[in-house]
C-alpha cells in the first residue's frame, strides 16, 4: 500500500507524520502510550511530550547552530516549530515552551489531519514489508529494541540522559532570589529578567558541594556503571566529584548575575555572589521552575535535603524530583544510508533519538527529513539530500555517514558538524557558517520544489 507506517508519536515520528500529510501521503501513526503502555520518562498520552527540559535552546539563527536549525525548521514547514511558536514561555534568548501547551498543539494538529490515522498500539517487531519510519525514541520497547538488533546485526547500545527537578514557585523565597537573565540578555519581548537567581557565598558553596558528595545516590547495576554519561547531562553530583570549582564554571556559574541587594546579614552576598542556582520558567503559568543543569542521580530524599540547603529554596516543594533514564540508539554511521534507510532492509527508515541525533530539535529536524524522503518514494520522485552546509544537512550527513561508527555517540547540532570555514577570521565564522546555510537551503528549496512539482 502507500500508507507509511510510523512507529512512534514523539517529536520525531509527529514531524515526520506532518510532513508525510502535507505531502499527499497517507500515514498510519503507532504510539504505544494511551494505549496500555508508556515509557520510564513520559507522564502522558500527548504526541511529542517533552520528557525533560521545556526549552529548545538557543533561537539565535545567526551565530548559534540550533537557532540556525530552528529557522531552516520552519522554512521546510515543521510543526514542531509552529507548535513551539505557539506555546512559547519566556526564556532569555531560548526558546522555550510550556510542555502540556506544546504537546497538546502537536497532537491537535496530527488528529486534525484527515491522511493520518494515530492508532494508539505498541508494536514489537519491525514489519516485513511496506514502508516504515521507526521513530520510537531513547526508550524503545524492549521487544522493538530485541528486534531491531536482529535486523541490524548490531548491538543498540544504552547509556543515560538525566532529568532536573523541577520547584513550584510559590515555594521559593523571593526575599532571597531575584529575577534576572545573565548580562540582563532577556527575550525580545521581555524585560531581560527571565530566570529566578539564588545566590551562594563561599561558605554556602562549600558546604553544598560537600552535600553533593556525601548525598545518597541510586546504585548502578554493574552494565549501567560501564555506561558513559553524556556531557550535556552530567549529573550534578558527578560535576561536582570533577573537582571544587567545576559547577561554579558551569552550571552555577554566577558571572553576569548582579544582584540587586546590598550585603547585610539576610543577603550576605551582597552584589556579586560567590556561585548561582539558577530556575527557568517551566510552564506558561509560571508556578513550575526548573533547576537548570540540576539533573542527578541523588537519591530522592537526599535530593529534598541538599537542594533546601540553596539560599531561597529552604521551603521549597519539589514538583518533580531527578532522575537517570536509559537511552537507545543505532550505530547509524553503518547502518544507514544517506535517505535514513536501513541499509539490510531499506523499507524501513530510522528516525528521531535512536539514529544517534540528540536533542529535542535534532530529533525533530531527523523525523522532518524521513518523513521528506518517505514521501519523495511514495510519490515516485527523487529528493537529493539537503546540503552539508545547512544545520539540517550537516547534521544528517553525520548520522548517516559523517561520523565514526566505532565510537559513535549521541550529538547535538553544532558549527563542528559543517564543512570548515578555515579562510574566515575566527570572530566572524559563526555567521559566515549561517550566512552561507541560508543561501544553500534556499537554493535547495527551490530546487527541490522543482523536482517535487
Ligand atoms: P520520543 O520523543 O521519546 O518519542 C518516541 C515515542 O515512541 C514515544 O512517544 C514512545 O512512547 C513511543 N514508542 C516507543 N516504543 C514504542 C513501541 N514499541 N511501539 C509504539 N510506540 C513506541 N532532549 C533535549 O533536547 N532536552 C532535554 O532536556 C532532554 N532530556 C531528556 C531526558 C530524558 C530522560 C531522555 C530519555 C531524553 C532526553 N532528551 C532531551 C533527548 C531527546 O531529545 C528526547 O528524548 C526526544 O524526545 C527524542 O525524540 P524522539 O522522537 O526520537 O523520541
Amino acid at each position: 500500500t502507500d500508507t507509511v507506517h510510523i512507529i512512534g508519536g514523539g517529536l520525531a515520528g509527529s514531524e515526520a507524520a506532518w510532513q508525510l500529510a502535507r505531502a499527499g501521503v497517507k500515514v498510519r501513526l503507532s504510539e504505544m502510550r494511551g494505549g496500555g503502555d508508556s515509557t520510564a520518562a513520559h507522564h502522558s498520552d500527548g504526541l511529542a511530550e517533552l520528557v525533560c527540559s521545556n526549552s529548545f535552546r538557543s533561537d539565535d539563527a545567526t551565530s548559534n547552530a540550533v537557532g540556525l536549525l530552528h529557522q531552516e525548521m520552519r522554512e521546510l514547514d515543521s510543526l514542531i516549530m509552529t507548535a513551539a511558536e505557539s506555546a512559547k514561555v519566556p526564556a532569555g534568548s531560548a526558546l522555550a515552551v510550556d510542555r502540556d501547551a506544546f504537546s497538546d498543539a502537536v497532537t491537535a494538529a496530527l488528529a486534525a489531519e484527515p491522511l493520518i490515522e494515530i492508532v494508539r498500539e505498541r508494536i514489537d517487531a519491525l514489519p516485513a514489508e511496506g514502508l516504515t519510519i521507526v521513530a520510537t525514541g531513547p526508550l524503545t520497547g524492549t521487544a522493538l529494541a530485541e528486534s531491531i538488533a536482529a535486523a541490524t546485526g548490531a548491538d543498540a547500545l544504552a547509556f543515560f540522559d538525566a532529568i532536573a527537578p523541577i520547584v513550584h514557585r510559590e515555594s521559593v523565597d523571593m526575599d532571597i532570589c531575584w529575577m534576572a537573565s545573565r548580562w540582563d540578555k532577556g527575550s525580545p519581548d521581555g524585560d531581560g529578567k527571565d530566570y529566578i537567581n539564588c545566590p551562594m557565598t563561599k561558605e554556602q558553596y562549600l558546604a553544598f558541594h560537600q552535600a553533593l558528595l556525601d548525598g545518597e545516590k541510586t546504585v548502578f547495576k554493574q552494565w549501567e556503571a560501564d555506561t558513559p554519561y553524556f556531557d550535556g547531562c552530567m549529573p550534578v553530583e558527578v560535576m561536582a566529584e570533577r573537582g571544587i570549582d567545576t559547577l561554579r564554571y558551569g552550571p552555577m556559574k554566577p558571572v553576569g548575575l548582579d544582584n540587586p541587594h546590598a550585603a547585610t546579614p539576610e543577603h550576605p552576598t551582597g552584589r556579586w555572589p560567590y556561585a548561582v542556582v539558577q530556575l527557568r520558567q517551566d510552564n506558561a503559568l509560571g508556578t513550575l521552575w526548573n533547576m537548570v543543569g540540576f539533573q542527578t542521580k541523588l537519591k530522592h530524599g537526599a535530593q529534598v535535603e541538599v537542594f533546601r540547603m540553596i539560599p531561597g529554596l529552604e521551603k521549597a516543594e519539589f514538583a518533580r524530583l531527578g532522575g537517570l533514564h536509559r537511552n537507545t540508539f543505532i550505530r547509524s554511521p553503518e547502518l544507514l544510508d544517506g535517505e535514513l534507510r536501513l541499509k539490510s532492509a531499506p523499507h524501513i527508515r530510522f528516525a528521531g533519538q535512536i539514529t544517534g541525533c540528540e536533542g529535542y530539535v535534532e530529533s525533530a529536524a531527523v523525523g522532518l527529513m524521513a518523513g521528506r524522503f518517505a514521501a519523495a518514494e511514495v510519490t515516485g520522485s527523487t529528493l537529493p539530500s539537503p546540503p552539508d552546509t545547512t544545520a539540517i544537512g550537516a547534521l544528517l550527513g553525520h548520522i548517516t555517514g559523517g561520523a565514526d561508527a566505532s565510537s559513535y555517540q549521541p550529538m547535538n547540532v553544532n558549527f563542528g558538524l559543517f564543512p570548515p570555514l578555515h579562510d574566515v577570521k575566527k570572530k566572524q565564522r559563526k555567521e559566515a557558517y549561517t550566512s552561507r546555510a541560508r543561501a544553500d537551503l534556499a537554493d535547495w528549496i527551490a530546487e527541490t520544489t522543482l523536482v517535487t512539482a
